[in-house]
């Protein structure tokens, strides 16, 4: 039988070996899924309905001890791990709340005896390969629209999140939705690998461009929708005029929640020569000022770094950028084990040549970057081959808006950053992806627009 290792990545210890799937029970798997799916499709939606909200009210009975398996699952502090949980029923209202409206049938033309509808008809059985950073908000993104609008759902976790994955099914399994309805595949790339080699109708995957752009690669030629939601090197520009104190509190939040570990972690800034200074000796200090240690702790701000080789591309970053000139305020080093840490880091007068300014990070490090106008700040925004979101802070609505209109990103933020909301879509320019979650057009994803021609026989 085929294990997976979970380990504590704040300790390093082995929290559990699990029995993990191979290609033969992931096809096994793929089968059941498909011959549940029309059964699960007939259910009313009132009663898709009625299973998510058993769900919801599980995750609030267990809120404690799932906050405690996340966490030693990927080593989020505890306190934002409660967060990503609470942030999860939030998100699950407005599934419930917005779904009976935005695949009711459409009557598009009645005339003369013909009569055109738009159904919207679950895509079948579709494949959610998910990353580990935040496993309830970007799983939640996927399996509940997608169970809602009566799709069977094959969810694999990621390796570093497996706990949590086999929690998000327990309590699906206890809500009511049958067991070959949603599906849980444990394992590493390898498993992913086979889920991709089954009949699926679709391919929703959070995850690394790396992997991203993999996984096109193997689904090319084969009709199977995809939708990519990957990474991203997310800019912020402090105008002249912003109030210094309240970026500072804004943005160092932004790039260090979650240490640094979020896809809309802040992780470029651009600031205003006549504040640069000033900025950057408040974000110091704000940062030396967050608490690193045991995320089992109430207290404690930043975690561990989730996955170890991470640290080498931390450590890398900071090389290049001392060898190319930056100044090194604070941090720029793991710390001592056991598990896997790194000081919060921040670099001052960077530009575009470092591998910081460019290549996500995605950990408790960040570059500021001095800028003389508007002009320049948005073209050094621009300057990505990503596009997830970017934000700009200034007390002139205006001056906000004409700047994030040039801005090549899918969410754009005046005076705030590393925000989601579960009414706007979630979605990434360029290397950030394709397709969409969450919104109204975050559900309709889930299934095909099926049109009807009907004409009556009299
Ligand atoms: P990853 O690409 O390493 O892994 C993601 C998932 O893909 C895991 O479940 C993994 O097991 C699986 N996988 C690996 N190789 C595979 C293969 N060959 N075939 C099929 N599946 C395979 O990413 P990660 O480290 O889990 O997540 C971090 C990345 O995710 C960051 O780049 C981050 O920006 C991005 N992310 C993006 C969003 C978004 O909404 N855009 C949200 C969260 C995270």
């Amino acid at each position: 039988m085929t294990t997976l290792s979970v380990t504590n990545p704040a300790t390093g210890s082995c929290i559990r070996v699990v029995p993990a799937d191979d290609a033969t029970t992931v096809a096994a798997k793929a089968s059941q899924a498909r011959a549940a799916q029309p059964r699960w499709h007939a259910v009313p939606l009132a009663e898709r309905k009625a299973c998510i909200e058993r769900f919801r009210a599980l995750v609030v009975r267990d809120l404690e001890s799932l906050a405690a398996t996340l966490t030693r699952d990927m080593g989020k502090p505890v306190a934002q791990a409660r967060n990503e949980l609470n942030g999860l029923l939030g998100r699950i209202d407005f599934f419930l709340g917005a779904v009976s409206a935005s695949t009711a049938t459409e009557t598009v033309f009645d005339e003369g005896g013909m009569c055109e509808q738009i159904e919207h008809a679950p895509l079948g059985v579709v494949a959610n390969i998910s990353a580990w950073n935040y496993p309830w908000f970007v799983g939640g993104n996927v399996f509940v629209p997608a169970l809602l609008t009566g799709n069977a759902v094959l969810y694999k976790p990621s390796e570093f999140a497996t706990m949590t994955g086999l929690e998000i099914a327990r309590l699906l399994h206890e809500a009511g939705i049958p067991s070959d309805v949603f599906i849980p595949i444990i394992g590493d790339g390898a498993a992913g690998a086979a889920l991709l080699e089954q009949r699926i109708d679709g391919l929703f995957f959070t995850g690394s461009y790396a992997t991203g752009a993999k996984i096109a690669q193997t689904l090319a030629g084969r009709m199977v929708k995809l939708q990519l939601e990957l990474g991203g090197k997310d800019p912020s520009y402090v105008c002249a005029d912003a109030n210094v104190a309240n970026a500072v509190a804004s943005l160092s939040d932004g790039a260090m929640y979650n240490t640094g570990q979020s896809c809309c972690s802040v992780e470029r800034i651009y600031v205003h020569a006549s504040i640069y200074d000033e900025f950057v000796a408040q974000f110091v200090a704000a940062v030396r000022g967050f608490v690193v240690g045991d995320p089992m702790d109430s207290g404690t701000y930043i975690g561990a770094i989730t996955r170890a080789p991470q640290l080498d591309v931390l450590e890398a970053q900071v090389a290049d950028a001392l060898a190319k000139g930056a100044t090194l305020c604070c941090g720029g080093r793991r710390l001592p084990g056991p598990g896997n840490w790194f000081a919060p880091t921040v670099f001052s007068n960077v530009d575009h040549s470092m591998e910081l300014m460019r290549e996500e990070s995605f950990g408790p490090i960040i570059g500021i970057q001095k800028v003389s106008d508007d002009d320049e700040a948005i073209a050094l925004i621009n300057d990505t081959r990503y596009g997830l979101t970017a934000g700009v802070y200034t007390p002139d609505e205006a001056r906000a808006r004409g700047i994030l209109s040039r801005v090549n990103a899918g969410s754009v933020y005046w005076n705030c950053c590393d925000r989601v909301s579960p009414r706007l879509p979630w979605s990434g320019y360029g290397d950030s992806g394709v397709g969409l979650t969450l919104s109204t057009y975050g559900i309709q994803t889930f299934c095909r627009p099926k049109a009807w021609h009907l004409r009556s026989a009299s």
